[in-house]
């Protein structure tokens, strides 16, 4: 009986999704059976750029603690990493992509019999005079986070603005102060964290003053001063910020464009459609991570969040598929975790903005409880808020604002969202109780009474 033919699959990143993907697909099936070529235009793969404020910071000495495994470890497992080659065209027709050698910009095709596309996000950069300025710095992959850490300790700069106030701005914002540096962050927006009800971000707002950053909220980025091709200063719109190092946190973006251009479907979020399975519009033409977009269990709509934990998930779906296993990935609901200091931000599911915009009629509970029990020496003030469905009191969302213990308490809610439960149903949640990790009511529990009470006066319509 002739042998079966050796398939050959490509993959267009090396980072969480592509790299989840490859190891995923070797695992089920030998390279006698698939070859794995992985195209990675950077100089590291499957690194954590979720670590890059903390490299920054200092508390984790050295980048390499960041790379969970280099190239050299893939190949040992029959992965053919390809550093600084750039995928720059995709034709599904013929089964081939078009790779570019970054050093020397020798162009050639390489065939494929299934393609992975995983080239995560792009970062909003703004166009703007001087954003291209030396000491202006995006924070999407390893190398930023390392030339920014070089600046840091070569240059001793005393004063840094951080463009933008979601989680990335927030953590980059922390790393500054501490490296001793005068941080000043400018949003667009009222509140920094937009992910969050404004009383929930209002709480962060006090958290970043209170560690000493200088907030600029509601001021737009005007351009950016230079001197000698060097940023000198921000110019916002309510004044001039001298700044020796700008970081721009503001947003990303899927990186879909190749696939787009190939005609492989990309939905209203600009992320790449994919099935469960994640495969794409394009016969044999797969997709995971930032650059695709998913559905959000609870809004029922598509939903293109970039992280790392959807990533790796969607990558090790792929991979297993890949292999010839069946597995799916059925959404998200939107959870996330940051800090700034010792202040912990939480969020799933729909905040009141999001839970309108998404049809639902919904209403909120706010509880402010401790993270230990009171008397316990540690036991810390946290905020919880609950948003619930009017009349059905099926829970939407939830946020969390506190110190230490507090932010993951929102994995339970995350679990009770994912299941659909009632803020009732989770009054009686069985969850763990000593003295030096909760109230002998958990916060959770609380804002579930506290929110239920609201359904039932709402439905009595004595709600106030
Ligand atoms: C500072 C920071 C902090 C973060 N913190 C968290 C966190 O705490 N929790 C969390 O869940 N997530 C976090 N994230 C997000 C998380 O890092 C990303 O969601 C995750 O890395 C996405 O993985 P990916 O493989 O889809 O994309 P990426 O990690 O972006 O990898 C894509 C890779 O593809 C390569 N590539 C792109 N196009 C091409 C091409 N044409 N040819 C060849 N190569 C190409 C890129 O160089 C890149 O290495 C953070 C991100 C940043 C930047």
């Amino acid at each position: 009986m002739a042998e079966p033919a050796r398939e050959r699959l490509l993959v267009i990143g090396g980072d969480a999704a592509g790299m989840s993907a490859a190891s995923q697909a070797r695992r089920r099936r030998g390279p006698d059976e698939l070859e794995i070529v992985a195209l990675e235009r950077g100089s590291f793969t499957s690194y954590s750029a979720c670590g890059i404020p903390y490299y920054v910071g200092g508390v984790v000495a050295d980048a390499d603690a960041l790379i969970a495994r280099t190239p050299a470890e893939f190949r040992e497992r029959g992965i053919d990493v390809r550093l600084g080659r750039e995928a720059v065209e995709i034709d599904p027709d013929r089964g081939r992509v078009r790779v570019r050698e970054l050093d020397g910009g020798a162009e050639r095709w390489e065939g494929y019999d299934h393609l992975m596309v995983a080239t995560g996000a792009v970062p909003s950069r703004p166009d703007l005079p001087g954003a291209d300025a030396a000491g202006v710095h995006g924070v999407q992959v390893l190398g930023d986070g390392i030339e920014i850490r070089r600046e840091l300790e070569a240059r001793a700069p005393r004063r840094a603005v951080v463009v933008g106030g979601g989680y990335i701005g927030l953590e980059m914002a922390e790393a500054l102060v501490m490296r001793g540096v005068e941080v000043t962050l400018v949003d667009g927006a009222e509140q920094p964290m937009r992910t969050l009800d404004p009383d929930m971000g209002a709480l962060v707002a006090d958290a970043l003053r209170g560690v000493g950053v200088r907030l600029r909220l509601g001021e737009r980025v005007e351009g950016f001063d230079t001197e000698g091709g060097r940023v000198t200063a921000v110019r916002a719109s309510g004044g001039v910020l001298p700044a020796d190092l700008v970081i721009l946190g503001l947003g990303v973006r899927p990186d879909s464009a190749l696939a787009d251009a190939a005609g492989i479907p990309v939905g209203p979020t600009g992320g790449i459609v994919t099935d469960r399975r994640m495969r794409t519009g394009a016969e044999r033409v797969w997709a995971a991570g930032d650059c695709v977009e998913t559905r959000h269990l609870v809004s029922g709509g598509p939903v293109a969040i970039a992280l790392g934990t959807h990533a790796n998930k969607q990558g090790r779906v792929a991979g297993i598929n890949l292999g010839g296993g069946y597995a799916t990935f059925p959404g998200v609901v939107g959870t996330a975790v940051s800090k700034i200091c010792k202040v912990e931000v939480a969020r799933t599911g729909l905040n009141e903005a999001e839970a309108a915009a998404a049809g639902f009629a919904a209403l909120s509970a706010t509880v402010q409880s401790t993270t230990r029990a009171g008397y316990h020496p540690g036991a810390t003030a946290m905020r919880t808020k609950l948003v619930a469905e009017r009349r059905t009191g099926r829970l939407l969302g939830a946020q969390i604002v506190g110190e230490e213990g507090a932010a993951k308490r929102v994995d339970g809610l995350a679990i009770a969202l994912w299941n659909g439960m009632t803020v009732e149903e989770m009054t009686g949640l069985d969850l763990g109780y000593a003295p030096p990790f909760s109230p002998v009511w958990d916060p959770v529990l609380i804002a579930a009474r506290k929110t239920a009470e609201r359904i039932e006066e709402d439905m009595r319509g004595t709600a106030p």
